[in-house]
């Protein structure tokens, strides 16, 4: 019999946050909600708090908070209502909680990631930017107190789920030696195949349409531009400990395989499934048993054929760039996240073309200060600053395609 977990979530109410609620939700005797916390759609959380009682919910916005505090009140729920960043830490680090999802999108995640790790949970990471930001810095804050880092992006579960360990996620340096590579396997997104000529004029809704996973608005962006892998090879670097040259991208457009650990001796190993987060989730949750997860079975012999080809860096500058950031080290990826997140954002609003997002990127890499970080204070200044940065780089290139089509 195991004894019972007590799960937090940060980012409830987004697709992470919602398919970890749903096994959750299948194993009431494994699992419990100790809290919640998300940005600003209270309504959902309110859903949410009713269904799996936490003791506690946050919310960013402190306007959304006061609504949800009503609303909770007249339904005689006994949730507590907290809000701001300090809200957020608070779920982060409850006394109840012994395990916590971070599922927060963008780097708005790092602080109460870290928190996390500060607290010595058990955390289960989706928020890939809390390495792309400060992974030295929070693997090594996870190891000093002991706080367990069980990934749960599906290609690194996937190479998790591949990699020889014990009772811990860590991989023992002499183990590491019996490695040759880790293969990232990418979809290659909606754009694979299209003529790079009409990418120009692609629609935020064509970019999100994903053909095999159902996800955030910004991650099916990324997944788009590439970008996505490009911070998973940082965020595989970080969490697995192995140099940028051992760690390579294959296109696989059918997402049935996840990744693949190749090792010393020629033997690729790989983990398979129908592409739907409940099994990284499930996985991560019960490591290292195993529960049901409700996704659909694999059936290879109705998938047919599994294809694997090279990726093209001339149609995805963006991952090249993230190789670039990865190899210049400090502050470099935080500078390109920063950026992409601007120019996605840009996209999303309609003001910024797709093609536009990796020369925003690149343009900020280049402008962006280069330094080592230290502090989170360092880690958010130059956050901030690379932001600043590559807004005035989607302002000149918004104002060039107005000046384009009004000659
Ligand atoms: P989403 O947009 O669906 O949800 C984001 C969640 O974060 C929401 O609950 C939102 O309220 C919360 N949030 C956003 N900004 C916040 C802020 N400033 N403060 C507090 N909360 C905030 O995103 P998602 O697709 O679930 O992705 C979440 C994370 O998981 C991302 O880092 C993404 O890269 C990673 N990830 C997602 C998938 C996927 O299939 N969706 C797969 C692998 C990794
Ligand atoms: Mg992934």
């Amino acid at each position: 019999m195991t004894s019972m977990r007590r799960v937090a979530i940060l980012g409830s109410t987004g697709s992470i946050g919602g398919s970890t609620l749903d096994v959750i939700a299948r194993h009431p005797d494994r699992y419990s909600v100790a809290g919640l916390a998300a940005r600003s759609q209270w309504q959902k959380l309110f859903e949410q708090c009713i269904a799996f009682r936490p003791r506690i919910a946050a919310l960013l916005d402190p306007a959304a908070a006061e609504s949800l505090r009503a609303a909770l009140r007249d339904a005689g729920s006994e949730t507590e209502v907290v809000d701001g960043a300090a809200g957020l830490a608070t779920v982060a680090a409850l006394d109840d909680a012994d395990t916590v999802v971070a599922a927060i999108v963008g780097a708005a995640g790092l602080a109460s990631t870290l928190e996390a790790a500060r607290h010595g949970k058990r955390i289960l990471l989706a928020n890939k930017e809390t390495l792309v930001l400060a992974g030295a810095w929070f693997m090594r804050t996870a190891r000093e107190h002991r706080a367990m880092v069980l990934p749960v992006d599906s290609e690194h579960n996937a190479i998790f789920q591949c990699l020889p360990h014990g009772d811990d996620a860590r991989l023992a340096s002499d183990r590491r030696r019996e490695i040759h590579r880790l293969i990232l396997t990418a979809s290659g997104g909606p754009f694979r195949t299209a003529a790079l000529s009409n990418l120009d004029a692609v629609t935020p809704d064509q970019a999100c349409a994903h053909p095999n996973w159902v996800m955030g608005r910004k991650i099916s962006v990324d997944s788009a531009t590439m970008m996505n892998k490009g911070l998973e090879v940082i965020e595989a670097h970080w969490l697995f400990g192995l140099p940028p040259e051992r760690i390579s991208v294959l296109i696989h457009p059918q997402s049935i395989v996840h990744s693949l650990v190749e090792y010393v001796d020629g033997s690729q190993l790989a983990q398979l499934g129908s592409p739907d987060m409940r099994t990284p989730i499930a996985h991560a949750l019960a490591y290292p048993e195993r529960i049901d997860s409700g996704v659909e079975r694999l059936d290879l012999s109705a998938v047919g054929r599994l294809d694997f080809m090279e990726p093209d860096l001339a149609r995805f500058p963006c991952l090249a760039l993230a190789y670039a950031a990865l190899q210049a080290g400090g502050s470099a990826p935080g500078i390109l996240n920063a950026a992409n997140e601007i120019a996605v954002d840009a996209f999303l609003a309609g003001i910024l073309r797709f093609t536009d997002i990796p020369r925003v990127a690149e343009e900020t890499l280049a402008r962006g200060r280069m330094m080592a970080l230290e502090s989170l204070d360092a880690v958010e200044a130059c956050d901030r600053e690379a932001r600043a940065i590559a807004h005035q780089c989607v302002r000149a290139a918004t104002a060039a395609v107005r000046q384009r089509s009004f000659a």
